[in-house]
Protein backbone atom coordinates (compact mmCIF):
# COMPACT_ATOMS: atom_id res chain seq x y z
CA UNK A 1 0.00 0.00 0.00
CA UNK A 2 1.32 3.56 -1.32
CA UNK A 3 0.15 6.52 1.18
CA UNK A 4 1.05 9.32 -1.37
CA UNK A 5 1.65 12.62 -0.38
CA UNK A 6 1.97 16.23 -1.48
CA UNK A 7 5.63 17.46 -2.30
CA UNK A 8 5.58 21.48 -1.46
CA UNK A 9 8.29 23.56 -0.10
CA UNK A 10 10.53 20.64 -0.35
CA UNK A 11 8.46 18.49 1.96
CA UNK A 12 6.02 15.85 2.10
CA UNK A 13 3.04 16.99 2.81
CA UNK A 14 -0.67 15.89 3.72
CA UNK A 15 -3.66 17.86 1.60
CA UNK A 16 -5.23 20.03 3.71
CA UNK A 17 -9.04 18.58 3.22
CA UNK A 18 -7.59 15.54 5.38
CA UNK A 19 -8.85 13.15 2.56
CA UNK A 20 -7.65 10.89 0.52
CA UNK A 21 -8.85 8.77 -2.94
CA UNK A 22 -8.87 5.46 -3.35
CA UNK A 23 -5.61 4.33 -6.64
CA UNK A 24 -6.49 1.08 -7.96
CA UNK A 25 -3.56 -0.97 -9.58
CA UNK A 26 -5.72 -1.89 -12.87
CA UNK A 27 -3.95 -4.99 -13.70
CA UNK A 28 -5.05 -6.67 -10.82
CA UNK A 29 -8.29 -4.60 -10.42
CA UNK A 30 -7.04 -3.85 -6.20
CA UNK A 31 -6.44 -0.83 -4.56
CA UNK A 32 -3.00 0.06 -4.28
CA UNK A 33 -2.59 2.98 -2.17
CA UNK A 34 -4.14 6.38 -1.58
CA UNK A 35 -3.11 9.86 -2.87
CA UNK A 36 -4.33 13.65 -2.06
CA UNK A 37 -7.21 14.77 -2.80
CA UNK A 38 -5.76 18.36 -2.65
CA UNK A 39 -7.83 21.42 -3.17
CA UNK A 40 -6.62 25.47 -4.07
CA UNK A 41 -5.58 25.15 -0.61
CA UNK A 42 -2.93 23.12 -1.28
CA UNK A 43 -2.59 24.68 -4.31
CA UNK A 44 -2.03 28.02 -2.82
CA UNK A 45 0.47 26.56 -0.41
CA UNK A 46 2.65 25.45 -3.25
CA UNK A 47 2.73 28.83 -5.14
CA UNK A 48 3.57 30.44 -2.20
CA UNK A 49 6.40 28.42 -1.71
CA UNK A 50 7.29 28.86 -5.38
CA UNK A 51 6.99 32.00 -5.12
CA UNK A 52 9.58 32.02 -2.15
CA UNK A 53 11.85 30.04 -4.21
CA UNK A 54 11.22 31.82 -7.23
CA UNK A 55 14.02 34.88 -7.30
CA UNK A 56 17.14 32.71 -6.10
CA UNK A 57 15.76 29.67 -8.66
CA UNK A 58 15.66 32.35 -11.75
CA UNK A 59 19.02 33.77 -11.03
CA UNK A 60 21.45 31.10 -10.60
CA UNK A 61 23.89 30.18 -13.57
CA UNK A 62 22.68 28.13 -16.37
CA UNK A 63 25.59 25.61 -15.05
CA UNK A 64 24.22 25.33 -11.54
CA UNK A 65 20.61 24.10 -13.24
CA UNK A 66 22.55 21.81 -15.56
CA UNK A 67 24.47 20.11 -12.02
CA UNK A 68 21.17 19.83 -10.21
CA UNK A 69 18.88 18.49 -13.62
CA UNK A 70 21.97 16.40 -13.82
CA UNK A 71 21.78 14.71 -10.51
CA UNK A 72 18.21 13.96 -11.19
CA UNK A 73 18.51 12.63 -14.28
CA UNK A 74 21.26 10.00 -12.95
CA UNK A 75 19.38 9.13 -10.11
CA UNK A 76 16.24 8.26 -12.25
CA UNK A 77 18.60 5.90 -13.80
CA UNK A 78 19.86 4.58 -10.53
CA UNK A 79 16.11 4.13 -9.09
CA UNK A 80 14.99 2.70 -12.47
CA UNK A 81 13.58 -0.70 -10.94
CA UNK A 82 11.49 0.88 -8.46
CA UNK A 83 10.53 3.46 -10.91
CA UNK A 84 9.24 0.85 -13.44
CA UNK A 85 7.82 -1.00 -11.34
CA UNK A 86 5.49 1.37 -9.69
CA UNK A 87 4.83 2.60 -13.05
CA UNK A 88 3.82 -0.66 -13.99
CA UNK A 89 1.44 -1.45 -10.87
CA UNK A 90 -0.04 2.05 -11.30
CA UNK A 91 -1.06 1.60 -15.25
CA UNK A 92 -0.85 -1.80 -16.19
CA UNK A 93 1.63 -1.83 -18.92
CA UNK A 94 4.37 -4.16 -19.50
CA UNK A 95 7.15 -4.10 -16.81
CA UNK A 96 9.62 -4.40 -19.92
CA UNK A 97 8.39 -1.37 -21.37
CA UNK A 98 8.33 0.44 -18.38
CA UNK A 99 12.09 -0.34 -17.17
CA UNK A 100 13.16 -0.45 -21.00
CA UNK A 101 11.94 2.31 -22.54
CA UNK A 102 9.77 4.56 -20.30
CA UNK A 103 11.94 5.50 -17.23
CA UNK A 104 15.09 5.61 -19.41
CA UNK A 105 13.12 8.25 -21.47
CA UNK A 106 12.32 10.09 -18.22
CA UNK A 107 15.74 9.95 -17.64
CA UNK A 108 16.76 11.31 -21.10
CA UNK A 109 14.32 14.23 -20.86
CA UNK A 110 16.33 15.43 -17.92
CA UNK A 111 19.91 15.22 -19.22
CA UNK A 112 18.25 16.98 -22.66
CA UNK A 113 17.23 19.74 -20.99
CA UNK A 114 19.79 19.72 -18.43
CA UNK A 115 22.25 20.45 -21.39
CA UNK A 116 19.84 22.94 -22.94
CA UNK A 117 19.92 25.27 -20.00
CA UNK A 118 23.63 25.30 -20.52
CA UNK A 119 23.22 25.89 -24.69
CA UNK A 120 20.19 27.97 -24.96
CA UNK A 121 21.05 31.59 -26.09
CA UNK A 122 19.04 34.42 -28.02
CA UNK A 123 19.28 36.32 -31.01
CA UNK A 124 20.10 39.79 -32.07
CA UNK A 125 19.15 41.83 -34.76
CA UNK A 126 21.48 44.58 -35.82
CA UNK A 127 20.72 48.11 -37.54
CA UNK A 128 22.67 50.87 -39.09
CA UNK A 129 23.01 52.42 -35.91
CA UNK A 130 21.16 50.13 -33.57
CA UNK A 131 21.70 46.59 -32.11
CA UNK A 132 18.41 44.82 -30.78
CA UNK A 133 18.82 42.05 -28.68
CA UNK A 134 16.33 39.16 -27.13
CA UNK A 135 16.63 38.64 -23.62
CA UNK A 136 14.79 34.92 -22.65
CA UNK A 137 13.61 35.34 -19.04
CA UNK A 138 11.62 32.94 -17.42
CA UNK A 139 8.26 33.66 -17.15
CA UNK A 140 7.88 32.76 -13.36
CA UNK A 141 5.68 30.29 -11.80
CA UNK A 142 4.25 28.08 -13.96
CA UNK A 143 1.82 25.03 -13.95
CA UNK A 144 2.77 21.56 -15.66
CA UNK A 145 -0.55 18.80 -15.94
CA UNK A 146 -0.06 15.64 -17.53
CA UNK A 147 -2.00 11.94 -18.24
CA UNK A 148 -1.61 8.88 -16.64
CA UNK A 149 -0.62 6.51 -20.11
CA UNK A 150 3.16 7.53 -20.17
CA UNK A 151 3.29 9.15 -16.28
CA UNK A 152 6.99 9.87 -15.45
CA UNK A 153 7.41 10.55 -19.07
CA UNK A 154 5.31 12.84 -19.96
CA UNK A 155 5.82 14.63 -16.41
CA UNK A 156 9.67 14.97 -17.29
CA UNK A 157 8.94 16.23 -20.55
CA UNK A 158 7.28 19.71 -19.21
CA UNK A 159 8.98 19.92 -15.75
CA UNK A 160 12.57 19.46 -17.03
CA UNK A 161 12.25 22.33 -19.60
CA UNK A 162 10.32 24.41 -17.10
CA UNK A 163 13.27 24.37 -14.69
CA UNK A 164 16.00 24.51 -16.89
CA UNK A 165 14.66 27.76 -18.19
CA UNK A 166 14.41 29.32 -14.54
CA UNK A 167 11.04 28.58 -13.70
CA UNK A 168 9.18 27.15 -10.87
CA UNK A 169 6.93 25.12 -11.14
CA UNK A 170 3.71 23.24 -9.43
CA UNK A 171 2.72 20.38 -11.38
CA UNK A 172 0.12 18.07 -11.36
CA UNK A 173 0.47 14.59 -12.73
CA UNK A 174 -2.50 12.42 -13.44
CA UNK A 175 -4.66 10.88 -9.87
CA UNK A 176 -4.67 7.69 -11.41
CA UNK A 177 -0.82 7.80 -12.29
CA UNK A 178 0.58 9.12 -9.39
CA UNK A 179 3.35 7.33 -7.98
CA UNK A 180 6.65 7.96 -9.78
CA UNK A 181 6.01 11.82 -9.84
CA UNK A 182 5.66 11.03 -5.90
CA UNK A 183 9.46 9.15 -6.14
CA UNK A 184 10.89 12.37 -7.99
CA UNK A 185 9.90 14.28 -5.09
CA UNK A 186 12.23 12.42 -3.24
CA UNK A 187 14.91 12.33 -5.85
CA UNK A 188 14.53 16.07 -6.31
CA UNK A 189 15.42 16.10 -2.44
CA UNK A 190 18.74 14.11 -2.87
CA UNK A 191 19.52 15.51 -5.72
CA UNK A 192 19.28 19.22 -4.04
CA UNK A 193 16.87 20.92 -5.53
CA UNK A 194 16.09 23.93 -3.73
CA UNK A 195 13.41 23.78 -1.40
CA UNK A 196 10.00 25.29 -3.89
CA UNK A 197 11.72 24.87 -6.88
CA UNK A 198 9.28 21.96 -8.10
CA UNK A 199 6.05 21.70 -5.89
CA UNK A 200 3.94 18.18 -6.88
CA UNK A 201 0.56 18.16 -6.05
CA UNK A 202 -1.78 14.98 -6.37
CA UNK A 203 -5.68 15.41 -6.88
CA UNK A 204 -8.47 15.08 -8.79
CA UNK A 205 -8.56 17.45 -12.57
CA UNK A 206 -11.67 19.28 -12.03
CA UNK A 207 -10.38 20.44 -8.10
CA UNK A 208 -6.13 20.18 -7.86
CA UNK A 209 -5.78 20.78 -11.82
CA UNK A 210 -8.50 23.42 -12.35
CA UNK A 211 -6.97 25.25 -8.96
CA UNK A 212 -3.83 25.36 -10.93
CA UNK A 213 -5.40 26.32 -14.12
CA UNK A 214 -6.94 29.19 -12.47
CA UNK A 215 -4.08 30.18 -9.97
CA UNK A 216 -3.80 33.95 -10.84
CA UNK A 217 0.13 33.97 -9.95
CA UNK A 218 0.54 30.98 -12.19
CA UNK A 219 1.52 32.48 -15.19
CA UNK A 220 1.92 29.69 -17.74
CA UNK A 221 0.27 26.40 -18.35
CA UNK A 222 1.71 23.49 -20.35
CA UNK A 223 -0.86 20.86 -20.44
CA UNK A 224 -0.84 17.64 -21.92
CA UNK A 225 -4.24 15.46 -22.14
CA UNK A 226 -7.79 15.00 -23.43
CA UNK A 227 -9.10 17.74 -26.31
CA UNK A 228 -12.33 18.30 -24.05
CA UNK A 229 -9.88 19.00 -21.02
CA UNK A 230 -7.81 21.15 -23.35
CA UNK A 231 -11.10 23.21 -24.23
CA UNK A 232 -11.79 23.83 -20.81
CA UNK A 233 -8.49 24.54 -19.72
CA UNK A 234 -7.98 27.44 -22.65
CA UNK A 235 -11.72 28.69 -21.64
CA UNK A 236 -10.12 29.70 -18.46
CA UNK A 237 -6.71 30.54 -19.49
CA UNK A 238 -7.57 32.85 -22.57
CA UNK A 239 -9.32 35.46 -20.68
CA UNK A 240 -6.27 35.66 -18.28
CA UNK A 241 -4.41 35.91 -20.56
CA UNK A 242 -2.07 32.58 -19.68
CA UNK A 243 0.77 30.95 -22.12
CA UNK A 244 -0.72 28.13 -22.56
CA UNK A 245 0.43 24.91 -24.37
CA UNK A 246 -2.11 21.95 -25.02
CA UNK A 247 -0.76 18.55 -26.35
CA UNK A 248 -4.06 17.28 -26.95
CA UNK A 249 -5.72 13.55 -28.73
CA UNK A 250 -5.13 12.29 -31.82
CA UNK A 251 -6.81 9.35 -33.98
CA UNK A 252 -3.54 8.97 -36.11
CA UNK A 253 -3.76 7.50 -39.67
CA UNK A 254 -0.81 4.67 -40.67
CA UNK A 255 -0.58 4.86 -44.57
CA UNK A 256 0.71 1.20 -45.99
CA UNK A 257 1.52 1.37 -50.21
CA UNK A 258 1.88 -1.57 -51.77
CA UNK A 259 5.52 -0.87 -52.40
CA UNK A 260 6.40 -0.61 -48.75
CA UNK A 261 8.86 -3.42 -46.91
CA UNK A 262 6.18 -5.72 -46.51
CA UNK A 263 6.85 -7.64 -43.73
CA UNK A 264 8.55 -4.15 -41.49
CA UNK A 265 5.51 -2.78 -42.29
CA UNK A 266 2.89 -5.43 -40.56
CA UNK A 267 5.59 -5.90 -37.33
CA UNK A 268 5.47 -1.77 -37.33
CA UNK A 269 2.24 -1.63 -38.00
CA UNK A 270 1.53 -4.21 -35.34
CA UNK A 271 3.56 -2.18 -32.86
CA UNK A 272 2.41 1.37 -33.45
CA UNK A 273 -1.67 -0.35 -32.81
CA UNK A 274 -1.16 -1.77 -29.78
CA UNK A 275 1.75 -0.75 -28.19
CA UNK A 276 1.29 0.13 -24.81
CA UNK A 277 -2.44 -1.56 -25.17
CA UNK A 278 -3.10 1.44 -27.44
CA UNK A 279 -2.90 3.95 -25.15
CA UNK A 280 0.24 6.30 -26.63
CA UNK A 281 -1.64 9.29 -28.41
CA UNK A 282 0.95 8.63 -31.19
CA UNK A 283 -0.52 5.43 -31.89
CA UNK A 284 -1.84 4.73 -35.23
CA UNK A 285 -5.55 3.64 -35.37
CA UNK A 286 -6.89 4.18 -38.78
CA UNK A 287 -4.28 2.18 -40.91
CA UNK A 288 -4.95 2.97 -44.35
CA UNK A 289 -3.72 0.14 -47.03
CA UNK A 290 -3.66 0.08 -51.10
CA UNK A 291 -6.29 -2.06 -52.01
CA UNK A 292 -3.69 -4.09 -53.87
CA UNK A 293 -1.78 -5.41 -50.76
CA UNK A 294 -5.11 -5.21 -48.79
CA UNK A 295 -5.95 -8.81 -48.03
CA UNK A 296 -2.33 -10.10 -47.24
CA UNK A 297 -1.95 -7.18 -45.15
CA UNK A 298 -4.71 -7.63 -43.16
CA UNK A 299 -4.34 -11.07 -42.36
CA UNK A 300 -0.56 -10.61 -41.72
CA UNK A 301 -1.56 -8.05 -39.23
CA UNK A 302 -4.44 -10.11 -37.56
CA UNK A 303 -2.00 -12.57 -37.05
CA UNK A 304 0.71 -10.70 -35.55
CA UNK A 305 -2.12 -8.72 -32.81
CA UNK A 306 -3.26 -12.99 -32.04
CA UNK A 307 0.35 -13.62 -31.56
CA UNK A 308 0.85 -10.64 -28.90
CA UNK A 309 1.35 -12.16 -25.25
CA UNK A 310 -1.61 -10.49 -23.20
CA UNK A 311 -2.01 -10.86 -19.23
CA UNK A 312 0.44 -10.38 -15.96
CA UNK A 313 2.50 -7.07 -16.55
CA UNK A 314 4.70 -8.31 -13.72
CA UNK A 315 5.16 -11.36 -15.70
CA UNK A 316 8.82 -10.42 -18.42
CA UNK A 317 7.00 -12.59 -21.55
CA UNK A 318 4.33 -9.91 -21.48
CA UNK A 319 3.70 -7.96 -24.49
CA UNK A 320 0.37 -6.93 -23.75
CA UNK A 321 -1.02 -5.48 -20.08
CA UNK A 322 -4.15 -4.13 -18.98
CA UNK A 323 -5.79 -0.75 -19.61
CA UNK A 324 -5.96 2.02 -17.22
CA UNK A 325 -8.83 1.71 -15.24
CA UNK A 326 -12.36 -0.31 -15.39
CA UNK A 327 -14.23 3.17 -16.60
CA UNK A 328 -12.17 3.03 -19.54
CA UNK A 329 -12.14 -0.24 -20.21
CA UNK A 330 -16.15 -0.20 -20.27
CA UNK A 331 -15.17 3.59 -22.55
CA UNK A 332 -13.71 1.47 -25.22
CA UNK A 333 -15.84 -1.64 -24.89
CA UNK A 334 -18.60 1.24 -25.81
CA UNK A 335 -17.25 1.59 -28.58
CA UNK A 336 -16.36 -1.58 -29.86
CA UNK A 337 -20.22 -1.99 -29.73
CA UNK A 338 -20.61 1.12 -31.58
CA UNK A 339 -18.41 -0.44 -34.49
CA UNK A 340 -20.40 -3.56 -34.43
CA UNK A 341 -23.37 -0.89 -35.45
CA UNK A 342 -22.16 0.83 -37.43
CA UNK A 343 -21.43 -1.79 -39.69
CA UNK A 344 -18.23 -2.79 -38.84
CA UNK A 345 -16.38 -6.27 -38.90
CA UNK A 346 -14.58 -7.50 -36.15
CA UNK A 347 -11.52 -9.87 -37.34
CA UNK A 348 -10.10 -10.33 -34.04
CA UNK A 349 -10.46 -9.28 -30.38
CA UNK A 350 -13.39 -7.49 -29.42
CA UNK A 351 -13.63 -8.82 -25.72
CA UNK A 352 -12.38 -8.85 -22.51
CA UNK A 353 -9.62 -10.95 -21.53
CA UNK A 354 -9.48 -12.52 -18.03
CA UNK A 355 -6.07 -13.76 -16.63
CA UNK A 356 -5.53 -16.56 -14.40
CA UNK A 357 -4.21 -16.17 -10.86
CA UNK A 358 -3.29 -12.73 -9.53
CA UNK A 359 -4.68 -10.82 -12.49
CA UNK A 360 -8.13 -12.49 -12.56
CA UNK A 361 -9.80 -9.32 -11.68
CA UNK A 362 -7.82 -6.74 -13.74
CA UNK A 363 -9.37 -4.45 -16.76
CA UNK A 364 -8.07 -6.54 -20.44
CA UNK A 365 -8.84 -6.45 -23.52
CA UNK A 366 -7.53 -8.27 -26.60
CA UNK A 367 -6.10 -6.38 -29.18
CA UNK A 368 -9.00 -5.27 -31.50
CA UNK A 369 -8.84 -5.18 -35.18
CA UNK A 370 -12.03 -4.07 -37.80
CA UNK A 371 -12.68 -3.58 -41.01
CA UNK A 372 -15.71 -2.43 -43.17
CA UNK A 373 -16.10 1.10 -41.16
CA UNK A 374 -16.00 4.33 -43.82
CA UNK A 375 -14.52 7.10 -43.02
CA UNK A 376 -17.18 8.93 -41.30
CA UNK A 377 -18.27 6.58 -39.06
CA UNK A 378 -18.20 7.67 -35.35
CA UNK A 379 -15.25 5.13 -34.76
CA UNK A 380 -13.46 6.29 -37.51
CA UNK A 381 -13.53 10.27 -36.35
CA UNK A 382 -13.62 9.92 -32.36
CA UNK A 383 -10.10 9.20 -30.11
CA UNK A 384 -10.87 5.34 -28.42
CA UNK A 385 -7.41 5.83 -26.88
CA UNK A 386 -7.33 1.58 -26.66
CA UNK A 387 -6.25 -1.20 -28.45
CA UNK A 388 -8.55 -0.82 -31.34
CA UNK A 389 -7.98 -0.24 -34.76
CA UNK A 390 -10.23 0.19 -38.12
CA UNK A 391 -8.39 -1.31 -41.61
CA UNK A 392 -9.79 1.41 -44.75
CA UNK A 393 -8.74 0.23 -48.09
CA UNK A 394 -8.00 2.72 -50.78
CA UNK A 395 -7.08 2.94 -54.62
CA UNK A 396 -4.10 5.55 -54.61
CA UNK A 397 -2.27 8.36 -53.39
CA UNK A 398 -5.09 10.99 -53.78
CA UNK A 399 -7.85 8.72 -51.97
CA UNK A 400 -5.45 7.90 -49.10
CA UNK A 401 -4.29 11.38 -48.31
CA UNK A 402 -8.21 12.37 -48.63
CA UNK A 403 -8.76 9.54 -45.91
CA UNK A 404 -5.99 10.90 -43.41
CA UNK A 405 -6.70 14.04 -43.87
CA UNK A 406 -10.50 13.50 -43.02
CA UNK A 407 -10.17 14.08 -39.22
CA UNK A 408 -10.93 16.27 -36.62
CA UNK A 409 -7.34 15.45 -35.38
CA UNK A 410 -3.83 16.32 -36.63
CA UNK A 411 -1.31 14.67 -34.48
CA UNK A 412 0.86 12.14 -35.79
CA UNK A 413 1.18 10.00 -39.27
CA UNK A 414 2.62 7.45 -40.52
CA UNK A 415 3.83 6.49 -44.05
CA UNK A 416 4.57 3.06 -45.34
CA UNK A 417 6.46 3.42 -48.82
CA UNK A 418 9.79 2.40 -50.19
CA UNK A 419 9.46 5.56 -52.82
CA UNK A 420 11.05 8.76 -51.82
CA UNK A 421 8.79 11.01 -53.88
CA UNK A 422 5.91 9.71 -52.89
CA UNK A 423 7.16 9.96 -49.60
CA UNK A 424 8.15 13.89 -49.65
CA UNK A 425 4.65 14.16 -51.53
CA UNK A 426 2.68 12.62 -48.72
CA UNK A 427 4.39 14.15 -45.88
CA UNK A 428 3.83 17.91 -47.12
CA UNK A 429 0.30 17.48 -47.63
CA UNK A 430 -0.75 15.22 -44.38
CA UNK A 431 -2.38 17.27 -41.97
CA UNK A 432 -0.37 16.41 -38.70
CA UNK A 433 2.17 18.00 -36.81
CA UNK A 434 3.94 14.98 -36.85
CA UNK A 435 5.19 12.42 -39.96
CA UNK A 436 7.16 9.31 -39.90
CA UNK A 437 8.17 7.58 -42.75
CA UNK A 438 9.19 3.93 -42.31
CA UNK A 439 9.33 3.81 -38.85
CA UNK A 440 7.41 4.88 -35.89
CA UNK A 441 8.30 6.54 -32.44
CA UNK A 442 12.12 7.17 -33.59
CA UNK A 443 12.08 10.33 -31.39
CA UNK A 444 14.79 13.19 -31.25
CA UNK A 445 14.29 14.99 -28.62
CA UNK A 446 15.21 18.46 -30.35
CA UNK A 447 12.33 17.73 -32.66
CA UNK A 448 9.11 19.93 -32.53
CA UNK A 449 6.79 17.93 -30.95
CA UNK A 450 3.04 19.00 -31.51
CA UNK A 451 -0.28 18.56 -33.47
CA UNK A 452 -2.89 20.49 -35.58
CA UNK A 453 -6.36 21.24 -35.12
CA UNK A 454 -8.15 19.49 -32.50
CA UNK A 455 -4.82 17.78 -31.06
CA UNK A 456 -3.97 21.22 -29.69
CA UNK A 457 -2.16 24.58 -29.71
CA UNK A 458 1.64 24.98 -29.74
CA UNK A 459 4.95 22.40 -29.58
CA UNK A 460 6.97 20.57 -26.83
CA UNK A 461 10.60 19.41 -27.37
CA UNK A 462 14.03 21.40 -27.94
CA UNK A 463 14.25 25.08 -28.27
CA UNK A 464 10.59 25.08 -29.29
CA UNK A 465 9.88 23.82 -25.09
CA UNK A 466 12.92 25.99 -23.81
CA UNK A 467 11.05 29.73 -25.90
CA UNK A 468 7.26 28.38 -24.50
CA UNK A 469 8.58 28.26 -20.97
CA UNK A 470 10.50 31.94 -21.08
CA UNK A 471 9.40 35.14 -22.02
CA UNK A 472 10.83 36.87 -24.57
CA UNK A 473 12.26 41.09 -24.05
CA UNK A 474 13.60 43.08 -26.92
CA UNK A 475 16.22 45.45 -26.06
CA UNK A 476 16.72 48.12 -28.63
CA UNK A 477 20.30 50.14 -28.42
CA UNK A 478 20.70 53.10 -30.29
CA UNK A 479 24.56 54.27 -30.40
CA UNK A 480 26.47 57.29 -32.28
CA UNK A 481 28.43 56.24 -35.23
P1 LIG B 1 -7.43 14.05 -19.11
O1 LIG B 1 -7.63 15.26 -19.96
O2 LIG B 1 -8.61 13.43 -18.50
O3 LIG B 1 -6.44 14.37 -17.90
C1 LIG B 1 -5.13 14.87 -18.10
C2 LIG B 1 -4.69 15.60 -16.84
O4 LIG B 1 -5.51 16.75 -16.69
C3 LIG B 1 -4.85 14.81 -15.56
O5 LIG B 1 -3.80 15.13 -14.68
C4 LIG B 1 -6.17 15.31 -15.00
O6 LIG B 1 -6.30 15.18 -13.62
C5 LIG B 1 -6.12 16.77 -15.41
N1 LIG B 1 -7.41 17.43 -15.56
C6 LIG B 1 -8.61 16.87 -15.85
N2 LIG B 1 -9.58 17.82 -15.86
C7 LIG B 1 -8.96 19.00 -15.61
C8 LIG B 1 -9.41 20.36 -15.52
N3 LIG B 1 -10.69 20.68 -15.67
N4 LIG B 1 -8.51 21.31 -15.24
C9 LIG B 1 -7.21 21.01 -15.09
N5 LIG B 1 -6.72 19.75 -15.15
C10 LIG B 1 -7.58 18.76 -15.42
O7 LIG B 1 -6.62 13.04 -20.02
P2 LIG B 1 -6.19 11.56 -19.63
O8 LIG B 1 -7.38 10.68 -19.70
O9 LIG B 1 -5.36 11.59 -18.40
O10 LIG B 1 -5.19 11.22 -20.84
C11 LIG B 1 -5.59 10.71 -22.06
C12 LIG B 1 -5.64 11.77 -23.12
O11 LIG B 1 -4.39 12.44 -23.21
C13 LIG B 1 -5.90 11.23 -24.51
O12 LIG B 1 -6.83 12.04 -25.15
C14 LIG B 1 -4.55 11.33 -25.19
O13 LIG B 1 -4.59 11.43 -26.60
C15 LIG B 1 -4.01 12.55 -24.58
N6 LIG B 1 -2.56 12.61 -24.70
C16 LIG B 1 -2.01 13.49 -25.58
C17 LIG B 1 -0.63 13.54 -25.73
C18 LIG B 1 0.02 14.52 -26.69
O14 LIG B 1 1.21 14.70 -26.60
N7 LIG B 1 -0.71 15.13 -27.59
C19 LIG B 1 0.17 12.68 -24.99
C20 LIG B 1 -0.43 11.77 -24.12
C21 LIG B 1 -1.80 11.74 -23.97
Amino acid sequence: MQHIRNFIGGEFKEPASGLWIEKINPATGHTSGSIPDSDQRDVELAVASARDALSRWSETSPQERFLILERIARLIQERNEDLALAETNDTGKPLALSSNVEIPRAASNFRFFATAAMQFSSESHAMPDSINFTLRQPIGIVGCISPWNLPLYLFSWKVAPALAAGNCVVAKPSELSPTTAYLLGEICQEAGLPPGVLNIVHGLGFKTGEAIVRHPDIKAISFTGGTQTGKTISSITGPMFKKTSLELGGKNPCLVFEDCDFDKTVSEVARLAFSNQGQICLCGSRILVQRSIYERFRDALVQKAEKLRIGDPLDEHTQFGSLISEAHLKKVMGYIDLARQEGGICLTGGEIFRPEGRCKNGFFLRPTIFEGLGPSCRVNQEEVFGPVITLQVFEDETEALALANDSPYGLAATLWTRDLSRAHRVANKIQTGIVWVNCWLNRDLRTPFGGVRQSGVGREGGWEAMKFFTEPKNVCIQYSK
